[in-house]
C-alpha cells in the first residue's frame, strides 16, 4: 500500500475551501518563504521538535534515546541534532510534551480512515478535505492515490498548492480535485527567487494553466510586510489573474507570526521575527484592488 509522510491533520476548519474541512498537510516543499508559518513542513522526512519552555528537566529523554542526543549542560538541556534518527522513543517518554514528532507515515487507508469520521460535517455544510503542505503535489504518488480514494467516497477535494511543480504533476490529480486554491506571493521572477528561493515561471505556467483549462481557482496571496504589502504588486497579481480570466477570485492573506516557536523548536532562524502583521487599514485598501474586475 502507497504511503507518505503528513505533518498534521487538522478537523473542523473553515479557511481552506468551503463549508468544513480537515486539512491534511503532506511534508515537503520546493519553496523557502522566510515567512512560512509551517517550518516543519519544509523538509520531507521526520524531524524532532523540542519546546524548551514545557521542559521540567525530567531526564527521561535521555534516558531512552540510544544515539545521545540529549544533554544537560550546566541546567540547559542541548540537543545533537545530527545524531538524531528521528525514532520517537522519547517522545514517548516526555509527559510535558516538550518533544514532538513533525511528520508520520500514513498510509492511502489511514488517511481516508481519518478524513471519514467528519464525514456528516462535510455533509451538513457542503464541506469536505483539503490537502495541504509543504506543497501537496510533491508527493504526488500518494496524493493521486489518496484522491481518487476521496472521489470513491464522493467527499469534495480542495488543493492548496503554490504550484512549483511539473505540469506533469497537475495533470495526474484533475480528475480528482474541484478546487485549486493557489499561493501567488508576486510577479516579478527575481524578486520571487529572492525571498521565495526560487524563480516563479513554472508558479504562473501552471496557474494560468488550470484557470485556461476551466478548472476551479481560487488564487490566495499572503500579503506580506515590505515585500508586497503594496499597491503595485497587488495590482500586478490581480491584473496577472484577471487577464486570464476576470471571473477568477484573488484573496489576501495577511502575514502573522504563529509559527514562530515552531522555528525555536527546530533550531531554525525567524527570519520574519522584525515583521508585524498588515494593519487593518492596508488590508482594507489592498482588497479594494483585488476586488476589481
Ligand atoms: S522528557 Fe521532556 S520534560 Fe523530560 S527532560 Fe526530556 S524534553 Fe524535558
Ligand atoms: S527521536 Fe530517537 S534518536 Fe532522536 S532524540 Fe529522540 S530517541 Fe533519540
Amino acid at each position: 500500500m502507497i504511503s507518505g509522510i503528513v505533518f498534521d491533520i487538522q478537523k473542523l476548519c473553515v479557511h481552506d475551501g468551503p463549508g468544513i474541512r480537515t486539512t491534511v498537510f503532506l511534508k515537503g516543499c520546493s519553496l523557502r518563504c522566510f515567512w512560512c508559518h509551517n517550518p516543519e513542513s519544509l523538509k520531507h522526512k521526520r524531524e524532532l521538535m523540542f519546546f524548551s519552555e514545557k521542559c521540567i528537566q525530567c531526564k527521561q529523554c535521555m534516558a531512552s534515546c540510544t544515539e545521545g542526543v540529549h544533554t544537560l549542560e550546566n541546567g540547559v538541556h542541548k540537543l545533537e541534532r545530527t545524531k538524531c534518527k528521528a525514532c520517537g522513543a522519547c517522545v514517548s517518554q516526555c509527559m510535558t510534551k516538550a518533544l514532538s514528532m513533525a511528520g508520520v507515515t500514513m498510509t492511502v487507508n489511514e488517511v481516508i480512515d481519518e478524513v471519514m469520521k467528519d464525514v456528516e460535517f462535510y455533509k451538513m455544510s457542503n464541506g469536505g478535505v483539503t490537502f495541504s503542505g509543504g506543497e501537496a503535489l510533491l508527493q504526488i504518488d500518494f496524493l493521486e492515490a489518496v484522491l481518487a480514494a476521496c472521489k470513491q467516497n464522493n467527499l469534495h477535494v480542495a488543493i492548496e498548492t503554490a504550484g512549483n511543480v511539473e505540469w506533469q504533476n497537475f495533470e495526474r490529480i484533475l480528475p480528482y480535485v474541484d478546487l485549486f486554491l493557489y499561493d501567488i506571493k508576486m510577479i516579478d521572477p527575481i524578486k520571487h527567487k529572492q525571498y521565495v528561493g526560487a524563480d516563479n515561471t513554472r508558479c504562473l505556467s501552471n496557474v494560468e494553466r488550470l484557470i485556461k483549462g476551466e478548472n476551479n481557482v481560487i488564487v490566495r496571496v499572503p500579503v506580506i510586510p515590505s515585500i508586497n504589502d503594496n499597491d503595485n504588486e497587488i495590482e500586478a497579481i490581480t491584473h496577472f489573474v484577471k487577464s486570464i480570466n476576470k471571473e477568477t477570485p484573488v484573496e489576501l492573506l495577511p502575514f502573522h507570526k504563529m509559527g514562530q516557536t515552531k522555528y525555536e523548536s527546530l533550531a531554525l532562524d525567524y527570519e520574519a521575527q522584525h515583521l508585524e502583521a498588515p494593519s487593518q487599514e492596508t488590508m482594507e485598501r489592498l482588497n479594494v484592488i483585488t476586488s476589481k474586475k
